[in-house]
């Protein structure tokens, strides 16, 4: 019988323009009817990470925008959880301000996220304010020492996603440090 969050995943596959990376990522799922474990994957957020992978459509921009719409409410975030260590996740560094943990969804073989301790209004870098100068050269300092702690000084990428459109997921401040293997440009 098929369970309700493979029903759950199926509407949300039909209810987005399935690209071809997107099915050829479900098609490899072996037993993709009968076994829901299979696509338990397709959480919210890495559903989100595909679309934007993918071509744009209204769909894809609709669940980009419906992200933020939470995004200023103050309520804290998942990243709150892995600060306060409620949520385990694998440090790389930290100190009083900064902290730097593996990302649970990597996009390269190093795929660190960098982040404010305390968020202080910075639920994206397109709300920074003077007052945060401090805190946004020190996290770019802090991406310095990751990429060494990690062995990719000689070669690494730093994204912040701002908004809907750039596909942020998480509405606190954070930079990627992404590195390990060659990089291409443009971004998509
Ligand atoms: P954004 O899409 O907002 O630029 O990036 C958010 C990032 O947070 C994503 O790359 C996602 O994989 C990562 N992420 C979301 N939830 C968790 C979690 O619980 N633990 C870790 N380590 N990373 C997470």
């Amino acid at each position: 019988m098929i369970s309700q969050k493979s029903m759950a995943a199926a509407a949300l596959l039909r209810n987005y323009t399935t690209t071809g990376r997107i099915v050829a990522g479900v098609r490899t799922s072996p037993g993709l009817s009968a076994h829901h474990s299979s696509i338990n994957f397709l959480t919210a957020n890495r559903a989100r990470r595909y679309l934007c992978r993918a071509s744009a459509t209204h769909d894809e921009e609709a669940a980009a925008k419906a992200a933020a719409i939470n995004a200023d409410n103050g309520a804290p975030t998942i990243f709150d959880k892995i600060i306060s260590k409620e949520i385990p996740s694998a440090i790389v560094y930290e100190d009083d301000k900064v902290l730097a943990f593996k990302d649970i969804n990597p996009v390269a073989p190093v795929h660190v996220l960098v982040i404010p301790k305390f968020r202080d209004g910075l639920t994206q870098l397109g709300k920074a304010e003077q007052r945060h100068g401090e805190i946004l050269g020190q996290l770019l300092y802090a991406a310095r020492i990751v990429a060494e702690k990690e062995g990719i000084l000689e070669g690494f990428r730093v994204v912040i996603n701002n908004g809907p459109s750039a596909c942020q997921s998480v509405y606190h401040l954070h930079l990627h440090v992404l590195g390990g293997r060659q990089m291409h440009w443009p971004p998509g």
